[in-house]
Parts: C-alpha cells; structure tokens; sequence
C-alpha cells in the first residue's frame, strides 16, 4: 500500500508499506483523505518540534476519512462501505490519566504520526488503514471526504471550547487564522457567541474567517491601530482563542481582554516566548492550555456528518498521493493555501 513517509531529518516519499493483519475488533479503511497538519509541516520542513526529532521512517498524517473495506470479528457497530471519520487519538485506557477520564494526557499514547514517543507512532496518510472498530464515526453520505477528514481539527477547537467554559453571549477574539483559528471562528459561533473578531498577519486566511462567520477581521500586519477600539477602558472580550503562539499576538491580545476574561491557548510556539505576567495578574484573567482531544472526536463527526458546522470554506485543494510533495510545497503557503488533502485512490 502507497504510504506517504518521512525519513530523518526530513525528506518526503510516497513509498510501498506491507499491509498489516487486522485483528478482532479491527476494521480495515480504504483511506479516501487526510489533511495535512501543522504538525505534519513541522516534520517535513524541519524534521520535528522544540526537541521532538524524526528519528527513523514515519509515514505522516492524522487528520484522515475513508471507507470501510473489510470488518474483523466481532464488530457490529461498522459495515463494509461505511463512510468513516478516523479518530487518531489512541490512549491506552489503562494508565492513571486515562483512568480519570484523561485520555488526552494518556501516559502511553498513540496518536498518529508521532515522533514524540520511541519507536514513532505510525500515521494514518497509507492507502489501507487498520484501526479499531471504536475510532471510526461512521456519518452518511452527502459531506466529502475532505470535510470528514476536518473532524480532527474542529476535536482540537472543541476541546478549546470545553476549556473556555460558555460562550454564549461572550466577546470572543481570535488570533491567528489558520486552520486552527477558523474552525473556532466556526466553532464560536455555533456556541452562541455574540461577536467574534479574528486577527491574522495574512489577508487572504482573514477572508476564509469571514466566511465561517467572523464579524470583523483585523489585518495587524497592515494595520496594527486596528484593534486599538477594543483596548479602550479595560478591554473589551471575554474569551479569547490564541492560535498563533505569537509573542506580539499574545501581548496586544491580552490587552485587549476585559477583566476576568479567559485565555486558551492552542497555539504552540517555536520557541520560548515573553509572557504578559502583569496583565494576567492585574486583569485577574484565566490562562488555560488546551492540548488535543479525545472523547469530542464523536460530537465533531455528528457536528460536520449533519452539517450543523459546516468548514468546507477552508477546503483549499486535494492532491493525488503521487503528488504528496507538491502537496506539502502547497500547504505551506498561507496566502494560498488554508487545508490541502491528499487523496488515495
Ligand atoms: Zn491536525
Ligand atoms: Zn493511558
């Protein structure tokens, strides 16, 4: 099966895998899509994250859907040509995280195509997938694969919104508007918030926000004084979803923020960054990180198979997984490119 693997440091092949053995309570999925991820950039443009280093051949990717092509025993729940949204989140369901209903912070996870633990975890972009039975959501027919494959991302932005707390009602900004930033523009506003303004130094993911119903998008590279408005007094939003581990957005988003206001912090950052200590202090303000998912990976396949949020607005292109270089080269333009796909026949 073609497998779109990394070798250290980083170079990119589309290469043949042995298909595995599908075992009990196993499934086995033609992978249609996966989306290629911040994480997966990382890998191929600098062979890891902070101290995380590819160390031996990893096939890539996490965010897939696909079709189910063969049921192991005992699995009633999934039938062959199931449409299926793949959960990648793999905890162990044993060690004492994952025992007090902390599966994100599982001691021994799996979570596709990992270099952080030794050996790597294998990811999902392969042509055949064998998972189990329990990470599939199965949906009906009339979203695509691409969107399906987007059940990832909105997790991640879900599982911020459970960190938040309520928004109904709230003044929610957003920094950073890549794929991240615009499924909880999405996200936001299914959960009732009554504005939501998005900051980017792009204009071209600003006006992907829009679409997925940002009331006002700032510029802050073309027009830094813009958010000056909501600085006036002592802030004006209650909530805000960081998603660009950018020092300067965090300090000007911070001040942004009223009193007893929430920070959730998605983005992760190259490096060490400054951190605002006293205008967490004088504004009394909750600082909250928010670090993958588990159980939300359920409602996102509901949320995106009935269409209730519908993201196909940051869909940019699919690729055939011949292409899957020219697919990274693509996916790391941001003026150009917001979600790219690769598809397997
Ligand atoms: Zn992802
Ligand atoms: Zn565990």
């Amino acid at each position: 099966m073609r497998s779109v693997v990394i070798h250290p440091p980083h170079e990119l092949r589309v290469e043949d895998r042995p298909l595995e053995k599908m075992g009990p309570g196993q499934v086995t999925v033609a992978v249609k899509a996966g989306g290629i991820c911040g994480s997966d950039m990382h890998y191929y443009r600098h062979g890891g994250f902070g101290t995380v280093r590819v160390r031996e051949p990893m096939i890539l990717g996490h965010e897939v859907a696909g079709e189910i092509v063969a049921v192991g025993e005992g699995v009633s729940a999934l039938q062959v040509d199931d449409r299926v949204a793949v959960n990648p989140s793999r905890p162990c369901r044993a060690c004492h995280y994952c025992l007090e209903g902390l599966p994100n912070h599982c001691e021994a996870m799996r979570f596709y195509g990992s270099a952080m633990p030794w050996p790597h975890i294998q990811g999902a972009f392969r042509e055949r997938l064998i998972c189990d039975a329990s990470q599939c959501e199965a949906v009906s027919a009339n979203v695509s694969y691409e969107e399906l494959a987007l059940c990832e991302p909105l997790s991640v932005v879900l599982h911020g919104v459970k960190r938040a707390g309520s928004l109904l009602q709230k003044r929610v900004l957003v920094t950073g508007s890549g794929p991240i930033g615009a499924v909880a523009v999405a996200a936001a506003r299914h959960f009732g918030a009554e504005e939501i303004v998005v900051t980017d130094v792009v204009p071209e993911p600003l006006a992907v926000a829009r679409r997925l119903g940002a009331d006002r998008t700032i510029d802050v590279a073309a027009n830094p004084d813009d958010l000056a408005v909501y600085v006036t007094g002592k802030g004006s939003f209650d909530v805000l979803f960081e998603c660009s581990g950018n020092e300067r957005a965090i300090r000007d988003a911070l001040v942004a923020l009223r009193p007893r206001g929430t920070v959730v912090q998605l983005g992760l950052a190259g490096n060490e960054v400054a951190f605002p200590l006293n205008l967490l202090v004088a504004k009394e303000l909750a600082l909250v990180g928010s670090f993958r998912f588990h159980e939300e990976f359920a409602l996102a396949a509901k949320l995106i198979g009935q269409r209730r949020i519908d993201l196909s607005a940051i869909l940019t292109r699919t690729y055939p997984v011949e292409q899957a270089v020219a697919a990274f080269e693509a996916a790391g333009d941001r003026r150009t490119a917001m979600k790219i796909h690769i598809a397997f026949a």
